[in-house]
């Protein structure tokens, strides 16, 4: 079966370290299987996405020498052709068929009834189309099984992280989970690539494929990388603070030092200043993070 992996960044910001580590393992293990790769911008929320962090992925991927097979080339291409904004009537349509499953109910609470209490609305029966109303899945209490390349077999409670978690979100847009396993399915990706922290949303996403009858999602290949240091130990000035890929360019950090870093964290007995160098190398790469 062909591997098919992406690399779906969130413009919302400046791009880490952390999602660099995600892109390189993935370009490797895509480039190792003669797979195909898609970048996708993950841009569905348009409040915070913003067009210099859409330029700035493609400066990262250009700097990282990263090269993809399907997706947009440009910013560009992202804004007229790619955005999610395009994909609307799909992640709605994924809503209703979610509703018709009865899992699903309205939720009027504000942020800060959330933070404080927890959410009631389940038992109200909440028209779901009024403004400001949010959309929430019913989670089950028992545990989801999650088989993770690195960490082999895992039990995940949904209720202990992403109780009842939101499928739209009360200005009426598409939530992560929604839009992210929605966009995986339909380009046929079966490779995913995450940090650790992203573990709880893996199973939300397997949760809802599985109330959706979308069982090839449940055979993906997942792999959750642990989380790193911002700063590589690379020698940058304190003003730095929290490390962006582009605070690291402009401090004048070039690609071979920053993959140098890079090769000895994903386990890489041999340090190496490009990927080429380290897809020649990837047979020793146990992808140990
Ligand atoms: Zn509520």
């Amino acid at each position: 079966m062909l591997l098919r992996g992406r690399i779906a960044p969130t413009p919302s910001g400046y791009l880490h370290v952390g999602n660099a580590l995600s892109f390189v393992i993935t370009w490797l293990w895509v480039r190792k299987a003669d797979g195909k790769l898609r970048l996708r911008i993950d841009d569905r929320d348009t409040l915070r996405s913003k067009p210099e962090y859409i330029e700035d992925i493609f400066k990262t991927l250009e700097w990282m020498r990263i090269d993809w097979d399907e997706g947009p080339q440009t910013p560009d291409e992202q804004e007229h052709i790619y955005s999610q904004a395009g994909r609307g009537g799909r992640y709605d349509e994924v809503v209703t068929q979610l509703l018709n499953t009865g899992k699903v109910f309205a939720c009027d609470c504000s942020r800060k009834i959330i933070q404080t209490h927890n959410c009631s609305c389940q038992g109200r029966s909440l028209p779901i189309d009024i403004p400001d109303t949010a959309l929430r899945i019913v989670t089950p209490n028992v545990a989801i099984e999650l088989r993770d390349s690195k960490r082999g077999l895992l039990e995940v409670n949904l209720n202990n992280k992403l109780k009842d978690f939101v499928i739209r979100r009360r200005d009426g847009i598409t939530a992560y989970q929604l839009f992210s396993l929605t966009d995986d399915l339909d380009f046929g990706i079966n490779l995913i690539i995450r940090g650790g922290d992203l573990l709880s949303s893996t199973a939300a996403q397997l949760y809802l494929a599985s109330l959706m009858g979308a069982t090839s999602f449940a055979e993906t290949t997942f792999y959750h990388h642990s989380l790193v240091n911002d700063d590589l130990g690379l020698k940058l000035s304190k003003s730095a603070g929290s490390l962006s890929l582009k605070t690291m360019r402009e401090q004048g950090i070039t690609p071979e030092e920053f993959y140098l870093k890079i090769s000895t964290m994903v386990g890489l007995d041999h340090p190496c200043i490009s990927l080429d160098e380290m897809l020649n190398h990837s047979k020793a790469i146990d992808f140990n993070l």
